[in-house]
């Protein structure tokens, strides 16, 4: 069977439910389909203080249903195939659709199997292994950091890149503070192995965190990538990146950050850039070789940090440019790069980092962000939720 759309969007996460609420409030608006299997969208960037005890996991989760925009059709099916010389994407059910335009934003894929002991470890009680990055894991990060009784407790950053490259050492200050409040500071060795060799891919930024780790005692390893767990001896093998020397750590809890890439149902498509992310303009957003393919968020080639913060401000990028495609117009929108990370440093501290493609600051706020701020950790932690479910997703901002 084939259905025909204006505009296909494959993915209803963060990027796809906000350009299908952005291009249904336009005047004259296209039909939009959106391509999504899953039930239930989350908030992913609730999921750090999730692991840090700051909430329950459930307040991440909600009805996908509740935020398909009114006029838009939901295909609960997943892309299987890209026909681009064809206009048309095939589905796994086998449904076929043609679009006018196709708009991808379906995210990435965590690689669970990338470290072999992790999958069947990670979660599970009386392991030491947990992870922030799934529904089904993050409950147990703050289950690890309340029950933590002293010893050495490990985070770790893949060298691949990962979805808000700051979230993986976030976690780590939160535990740190919770361990230094609950009087057993002294008893704890922490140890964050980072595959790549800064802290922060922004060089504005990262002297600050770099300093919160020494003033803190927190110890940083640089170029050390996770490649195995030993999850029967607690055993954490680390490559030392430059000499591809193997050092083995030994844990009492750890929290993995798992190595991350893009989709292999996106690899394989006609659309990926050697890379594997879909090959886009790097500021009109629109794909390279197809003039009515566009794409954005985690999936997109884009050469910025991957987070929700900055779907924000591609996708009123992507809806002009498509809309002026649609109306004969030279795409006339420009995407700068920028991406925002809120660096929880602890319970009530945060630095609010911004930047673009130049990765220099790009500040919202009439203050120096590299400090650390209450009112910056109640916006992540109190307002942007509000933000996201009822602003960002409803296309009003
Ligand atoms: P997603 O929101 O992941 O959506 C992709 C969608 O595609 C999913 O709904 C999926 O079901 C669907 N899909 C997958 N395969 C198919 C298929 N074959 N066919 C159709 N649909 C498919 N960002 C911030 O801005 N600030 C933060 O503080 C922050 N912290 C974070 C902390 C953590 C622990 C994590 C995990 C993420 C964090 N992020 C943060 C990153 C942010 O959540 C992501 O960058 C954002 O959600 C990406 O949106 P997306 O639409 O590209 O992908």
């Amino acid at each position: 069977m084939t259905q025909r759309h204006d505009v296909v969007i494959c993915g209803g996460g963060t990027a796809g439910l906000t350009v299908a609420a952005q291009l249904r409030q336009a005047p004259n608006p296209p039909t939009v389909a959106i391509v999504e299997p899953s039930e239930t969208h989350y908030y992913q960037p609730l999921w750090t203080l999730v692991g840090g005890g700051v909430y329950d996991r459930e307040a991440s989760a909600r009805r996908e249903a509740d935020f398909i925009p009114p006029g838009c059709t939901w295909v609960r099916d997943r892309v299987a195939s890209f026909e681009p010389e064809e206009h048309a994407v095939t589905l796994a059910g086998g449904e076929r659709l043609e679009y006018g335009h196709l708009v991808v934003a379906m995210g990435l894929q965590v690689n669970w199997d990338g470290i072999p002991g992790l999958a069947e470890s990670v979660g599970r009680p009386g392991t030491g292994v947990c992870s922030n990055y799934s529904y089904e894991t993050v409950a147990s990060t703050w289950d690890n950091v309340r029950e933590f009784r002293g010893g050495r407790a490990i985070f770790t950053e893949p060298v691949t890149g990962v979805k808000c490259g700051g979230a993986p050492q976030k976690i780590m200050y939160l535990a740190e503070d919770h361990w230094r409040r609950t009087g057993i500071r002294d008893r704890c060795e922490i140890v964050f192995c980072n595959g790549k060799g800064s802290i922060f891919s922004s060089p504005y930024y990262a002297p600050a965190l770099q300093g919160i780790c020494d003033e803190r005692g927190m110890e940083v390893r640089f170029e050390t990538d996770l490649v195995e767990l030993r999850p029967d001896r607690r055993e954490a093998v680390f490559r030392h990146l430059p000499t591809n020397e193997e050092t083995v750590l030994t844990y009492d809890m750890i929290h993995v950050t798992p190595p991350m890439g893009p989709l292999d149902v996106l690899k394989d498509s006609p659309l990926a850039a050697a890379s594997g992310w879909i090959d886009v303009d790097a500021h009109t957003l629109r794909h390279v070789r197809y003039d009515d393919v566009f794409a954005l968020g985690d999936c997109s080639s884009l050469p910025t940090s991957k987070t929700g913060a900055a779907i924000r401000k591609q996708a009123p990028t992507v809806v002009r440019n498509l809309l002026d495609d649609r109306e004969g117009r030279a795409p006339s929108a420009s995407y700068d790069g920028y991406t925002s990370c809120p660096l929880v440093t602890g319970y009530g501290r945060l630095i609010l980092a911004e930047f673009d493609y130049s990765k220099e600051p790009r500040e919202s706020f009439p203050f120096d962000q590299r400090e650390e701020r209450y009112s910056m950790y109640a916006l992540k932690a109190y307002a942007l939720p509000r933000m996201y479910w009822h602003g960002m997703l409803k296309g009003r901002m």
